[in-house]
C-alpha cells in the first residue's frame, strides 16, 4: 500500500508546484475567498496553503486522507465534473511523500487536525482555528530520495510555484490570492498578491489580468466574448502590436482550469496567421467553459491537457472569436 501510493503519488505530485497546484485549487473548490500560501526553499520544505473555505469536519478527516475518498463526485457520472478536483488523490498522494497536516473547522463545529507522514496517519487531534482550513506540507519526497534529486534549485521550483499561482489567480479573479517566502522564518517576503477583483466577470478578470501580466497587456487587450453550440469563450486578446518574442503571454483555460493544450493554441495562432510574422506570438487570456461533458479532462493526471468531443467546433470558435474582434479593432 505504502510503495503504491508512492508511486501513484509521483503522477499527480512531480514536484512543489503540482503540490501547491492540487492544495489551492482545494482550497478554490471549498468555496475560498482568500487564499494564502507560503513557501520556504522552493516549497521543498514548507508548502502552506490557509484558505476560508467550508472546512472539514473532524470525522471527515481521515476519509479526506484516504485515495480515492472524495466530497465533488458521486461515483455515478466521471464525465460530469464541475469541480477541479474529483480523482481524491492529492491529499492521500501528498501524505505519501511529504509530511501533511491538515488544521481544519466548519462554521459551528469543532477545529482538528489531522497529521499523516510516509502514508501512516494520527489520530485526529482538537485545534483551534476559525473557519477554513490549513494544509501544511512538510519536507515533500524526504522518503523518495530518487524525487529529491530531480528537484531543481531553490530559485526554479519558486519560479514554477509561482507561474502556477498566476495561472489559478488568472481563473479566480474574485478570489485574493497572496504568495510569501518564508525561507528563512517569520512573515517572509510577499512574491506575489492579488487582491479579490469587484465589479462584473470582465471588470473582475481585466483587472486581475493588469495586475498580472501588467497594464500594457491591459490597455491593449480586446474583450473576447462568444459562444457556439455549447462552448463559451471569453477573455481578452492582445493587439498584435503587443505580440511577443515568445508564448509565454498565452494562458488558455478550460472549465476553469490552467491547459496547456496543442488545439487551443494552435487556434490561437490561426487566428492571427494574418497580422504576426513567425516569430511573434500572440498574448491573450482566454476561457472556455462548456459542459463538462462535452470535455474530457481527465486525459492526464496533471489534468493540463484536455480533448474535446468536437475539437473542430473548439478550434472554430476560438479563430472566428479572435478574429472578428481583430476586425473590429480595424485588422
Ligand atoms: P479531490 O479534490 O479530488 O476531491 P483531494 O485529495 O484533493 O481530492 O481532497 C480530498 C477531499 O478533502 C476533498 O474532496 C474535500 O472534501 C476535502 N478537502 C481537501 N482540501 C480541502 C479544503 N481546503 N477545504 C475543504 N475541504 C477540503
Ligand atoms: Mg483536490
Amino acid at each position: 500500500e505504502g510503495a503504491i501510493n508512492r508511486i501513484a503519488a509521483g503522477e499527480v505530485v512531480e514536484r512543489p508546484a503540482s503540490a501547491v497546484k492540487e492544495l489551492v485549487e482545494n482550497a478554490i473548490d471549498a468555496g475560498a475567498t482568500r487564499v494564502e500560501i507560503a513557501i520556504a526553499a522552493g516549497g521543498k520544505t514548507l508548502i502552506r496553503v490557509t484558505d476560508n473555505g467550508c472546512g472539514i469536519l473532524p470525522d471527515q478527516l481521515p476519509l479526506a486522507l484516504s485515495r480515492h475518498a472524495t466530497s465533488k463526485i458521486d461515483g455515478s457520472d466521471l464525465l460530469d465534473i464541475h469541480t477541479f478536483g474529483f480523482r481524491g488523490e492529492a491529499l492521500p498522494s501528498l501524505g505519501a511523500v511529504g509530511r501533511l497536516t491538515i488544521t481544519s473547522r466548519v462554521k459551528g463545529a469543532d477545529a482538528a487536525s489531522i497529521s499523516v507522514a510516509g502514508g501512516k496517519l494520527s489520530p485526529v487531534k482538537p485545534a483551534a482555528l476559525g473557519q477554513g482550513t490549513i494544509v501544511e506540507l512538510r519536507d515533500l519526497f524526504y522518503a523518495t530520495p530518487a524525487r529529491l534529486k530531480f528537484m531543481r534549485s531553490d530559485r526554479a521550483e519558486s519560479q514554477a510555484i509561482t507561474d502556477v499561482v498566476k495561472r489559478l489567480a488568472m481563473a479566480e479573479p474574485f478570489v485574493g490570492i497572496t504568495l510569501r517566502d518564508v525561507t528563512g522564518g517569520g512573515e517572509g517576503r510577499v512574491t506575489f498578491r492579488a487582491d479579490a477583483e469587484s465589479g462584473d466577470l470582465f471588470d473582475a478578470l481585466h483587472g486581475r489580468l493588469a495586475r498580472i501580466l501588467g497594464a500594457e497587456f491591459a490597455e491593449n487587450a480586446l474583450r473576447i466574448d462568444a459562444e457556439r453550440e455549447g462552448l463559451k469563450l471569453i477573455g481578452y486578446a492582445a493587439l498584435p502590436t503587443y505580440s511577443r518574442g515568445s508564448s509565454t503571454a498565452q494562458y488558455l483555460f478550460v472549465n476553469g482550469r490552467p491547459v496547456k493544450d496543442k488545439l487551443l493554441v494552435g487556434a490561437l495562432r490561426a487566428a492571427y496567421f494574418d497580422f504576426l510574422s513567425r516569430d511573434r506570438h500572440p498574448a491573450a487570456a482566454l476561457f472556455i467553459d462548456c459542459d463538462p461533458q462535452l470535455v474530457d479532462v481527465n486525459v492526464h493526471p496533471a489534468k493540463s491537457e484536455v480533448r474535446f468531443r468536437d475539437p473542430g467546433l473548439a478550434r472554430g470558435l476560438i479563430v472566428s472569436a479572435l478574429k472578428h474582434a481583430l476586425a473590429e479593432a480595424g485588422h
